[in-house]
């Protein structure tokens, strides 16, 4: 199947072209005709199925232009390096429409958020927290939402943002459309998921946890943490392939001292990110990892 069969407009083929994707993924084809038809749906995709385009596509497809400038759609992510990211693709893909998007996040100027949003956005994208922020202060208007997106829900409810997905839902008109988005759908997600919504149709891209077929996954197991970062200066230095490398540590201090150890081993080649980063450093650091200055 193409993207031309799918039934989308010309501005969205264009757009399509110019990013050079040509197949709709599984998640994509099958999350078109629900969210067109109005239905609410919870897919369950991680991170890699094109999930992100599966919401953005049809959203965008049934978007029309109108001249209030209060967001139509939200979309509420859990990180601010996500909240970026989702900003750029949708910036992307709607290239060759009127259109107009702003992502709001904890950790920057709020001021300057209020103006873009006072300025006018038909999608917005954000954190919980910051957007929560933006409703009580007014200055986010919700009446004219239509649709709202929340993608990771396990994420957040991993992060504690629980209670205020719970802020935001009362802010929300009741009549809209509900897609929200989960790699697995434990109990305390689906129960996040079911203050949003009373029907949804489920879709999975792959069921509920299984690994993406295109991903080799090892496991090593190991005693303590000293080994770990052994294990892993072993693996840096012999194994080729890993030239663009991400590593997760359970917690900020322990991310730390991996750093540490790491950055002394590979000078300049190595990045960290945690939430005791600064905003600057913590984009500067993704995007030195982005464009492979950083292994
Ligand atoms: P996501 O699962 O939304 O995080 O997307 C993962 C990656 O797949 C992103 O880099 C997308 O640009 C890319 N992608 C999304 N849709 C397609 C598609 N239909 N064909 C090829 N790549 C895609």
């Amino acid at each position: 199947m193409n993207f031309s069969e799918l039934n989308l407009n010309k501005s969205l083929i264009n757009a399509l072209g110019d990013i050079g994707l040509e197949k709709p993924t599984s998640i994509q084809q099958k999350v078109f005709g629900p969210v067109m038809s109005g239905k609410d749906i919870v897919g369950i995709a991680q991170t890699g199925t094109g999930k992100t385009y599966a919401y953005l596509l049809p959203l965008l497809r049934l978007w029309k232009f109108s001249k209030s400038p209060h967001p139509k759609i939200l979309i509420i992510v859990p990180t601010r390096e996500l909240v970026t990211q989702l900003v750029e693709e949708v910036e992307k893909l709607t290239k060759y429409l009127t259109f107009s998007v702003v992502g709001v996040y904890g950790g920057a100027n709020i001021k300057v958020q209020k103006t873009k949003i006072s300025l006018g956005a038909d999608l917005v994208v954000g954190t919980p927290g910051r957007l929560v922020d933006l409703m009580l202060a007014g200055v986010l208007k919700t009446k004219y939402l239509k649709k709202l997106v929340i993608d990771e829900v396990d994420e957040m409810f991993n992060l504690g943002f629980r209670k205020q997905l719970k802020t935001i839902v009362e802010f929300l008109p009741e009549r809209r459309q509900n897609l929200m988005f989960s790699a697995t759908m434990p109990e305390d997600v689906e129960s996040i998921i079911d203050e949003f919504t009373d029907r949804y149709q489920k879709i999975e891209a792959a069921p509920s946890g299984a690994p993406l077929e295109n991903i080799e996954q090892y496991v090593y197991s190991i005693p303590n943490f000293n080994t770990g970062a052994n294990l892993l200066e072993l693996l840096l230095k012999s194994v080729e392939e890993m030239q663009k490398v991400l590593v997760f540590a359970s917690s900020k201090k322990l991310a730390d001292v991996l750093y540490d150890r790491m950055a002394a081993l590979f000078e300049d080649q190595v990045g960290i990110i945690h939430s005791s980063k600064s905003q600057n450093n913590r984009f500067d650091t993704v995007n030195k990892f982005q464009e492979g200055h950083f292994r």
